[in-house]
């Protein structure tokens, strides 16, 4: 099963991602969370990528490209996996199908999330990363377990950089002039299904594994 998860910022596409991925046993692969760990090892990509980061802008496509070509070469990906984030342009969208046509293995299903772009200020600002890439929360809306502390390692969950309005507003731009006519790419290929994605966090997972076939 290979998934492309397509949405705003905000949307909800890491947090079902990392419950399909329980599920499905498929990888997530988080553009967002690779170049954040290369941000962290300080490795030549993250030291590239880290001003795009901090500003909400999107990051060159030849470094996203290559990062996400290599990560589809691993072993865990030959089952399929969901793609978080990734493709976010119309030159990231031709890439990859032309790799995945390479090897006869084509994307299986784009899910759309569909939201109301007001929320999706309130829903940024409040939310909080584990800074080890284990997941992410809501101050108001997905509490972790204890206080601000990953569900998973118990570290301190912090709040990105670019999760501050003023950055909020560059990523929706970005979003809204590359991202969105990507729903015109995948729907003239028959793959795109669309989400309706506020409201119940179970619900919603329950509609994306039976769009996704993994009921
Ligand atoms: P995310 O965690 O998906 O919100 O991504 C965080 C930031 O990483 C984005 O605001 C971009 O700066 C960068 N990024 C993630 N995925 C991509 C992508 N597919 N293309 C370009 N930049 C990306």
């Amino acid at each position: 099963m290979r998934v492309i998860f397509l949405g705003a910022p905000g949307s909800g596409k890491g947090t079902q991602a990392k419950r399909l991925q329980e599920r499905a046993a498929i990888p997530q692969l988080s553009t967002g969370d690779l170049l954040r760990a290369a941000v962290r090892a300080a490795s030549p990509l993250g030291k590239e990528a880290q001003t795009y980061m901090d500003n909400g802008r999107l990051v060159p496509d030849g470094l996203v490209i290559s990062l996400i070509v290599e990560r589809l070469q691993q072993p865990d990906c030959s089952k399929g996996f969901i793609l978080d984030g990734f493709p976010r342009t119309g030159a990231q969208a031709v890439a990859l199908e032309a790799a995945l046509a390479e090897r006869g293995t084509p994307i299986d299903v784009v899910i759309n999330f569909e939201i109301d772009q007001k929320k999706l200020v309130e829903r940024l600002v409040g939310r909080r990363i584990c800074p080890h890439g284990h997941g992410e929360w809501h101050i108001a809306f997905n509490r972790p377990k204890k206080n601000e502390q990953c569900d998973v390692c118990g570290e301190p969950l912090v709040h990105r950089e670019d999760d501050q309005e003023e950055k909020i507003v560059t990523r929706l731009a970005a979003y809204n002039n590359d991202t969105a006519p990507l729903r015109k790419f995948y729907r003239e290929r028959g793959v795109l299904k669309n989400v309706p994605a506020e409201g119940d966090l179970d619900e919603i997972g329950r509609v994306i594994r039976s769009l996704v076939g993994a009921a």
